[in-house]
């Protein structure tokens, strides 16, 4: 069993940090760099040093505090090769299908692109963790910035093939909005309602909706279900490819 600790914090206005540390090796690393103060008070609680960054793409939310990050700690930086030239600092390109072992976990790399051209996310699998980023949210995906609706959609379905207990870290804070556009297009799902309800007693109670499951996603994300026949029927979208049926909910949640 992996010694995989893992710590989740607010940075920014709503983005989150999350630092993973490898308890058998003692190294840690930081998914991305939103902000440099937070992830600096998070690793003095744990009492951690910072030994990597996985980086996600090139977003100024997650690389702000890669030059602050590298300067105290001498971090080493991972990041997509296609989207090297943007990101401050990197040290290491990363494709898909990379592997490389972070203390004595291993780390795979899945590009998705869709949200940005370059998105790479981070999986381990033997300790069943996925850092998503700005593919995959709760209840949601990322806005399409770069890519194309079918590229989207191919990405997100790369994510779901994985096992269902997979726990899910996400880029954002996005859930309550999410769940608020999520059931006027899968009004009917039981399961979504009973989550959308929960995302509102963890909000107002002041806590994070994350992580998540892929397990989780599958059965109440709408952008992971454009083949469920409720939400197409809901739609009008009876005989449309998953791929259309994604760009549908996709382009009613860029204008809710
Ligand atoms: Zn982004
Ligand atoms: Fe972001």
């Amino acid at each position: 069993m992996a010694e995989i600790k893992i710590e989740q914090f607010p940075c920014r206005q709503d983005n989150f940090g999350v630092l993973v540390h490898d308890a058998k090796t003692g190294v840690t690393a930081s998914i991305d760099a939103p902000e440099e103060a937070p992830i600096v008070q998070a690793l003095e609680r744990m009492g951690w040093g910072l030994n990597h960054i996985f980086v996600t793409h090139h977003h100024l939310d997650h690389v702000e505090a890669i030059p602050a990050l590298k300067e105290r700690y001498g971090a080493n930086v991972f990041g997509p090769a296609s989207e090297a030239a943007k990101i401050p600092g990197i040290d290491e390109t990363v494709s898909d299908g990379d592997h490389f072992h972070f203390g004595s976990l291993r780390v795979e790399v899945i590009e998705t692109p869709g949200h940005t051209l370059g998105h790479v996310c981070y999986y381990m699998p033997e300790a069943s963790v996925l850092f998503a980023a700005d593919t995959l949210f709760a209840l949601g995906c990322g806005r399409v910035f770069e890519g194309t609706p079918e590229q989207m959609h191919a990405s997100l379905q790369r994510l779901a093939v994985l096992p269902d207990d997979t726990i899910v870290y996400c880029g954002h804070e996005y859930t309550a909005a999410n769940a608020a556009f999520a059931v006027t297009v899968d009004p009917q799902n039981a399961v979504l309602e009973r989550r959308a309800e929960e995302v509102a007693r963890l909000r107002d109670a002041g806590m994070a909706t994350l992580p998540t499951t892929i397990g989780v996603e599958k059965a109440t994300n709408p952008f992971l279900r454009p083949s469920d026949q409720a939400i197409r029927t809901h739609l009008g979208m009876p005989d449309a490819s998953d791929a259309e049926v994604f760009a549908e909910i996709r382009r009613r949640k860029d204008s809710f």
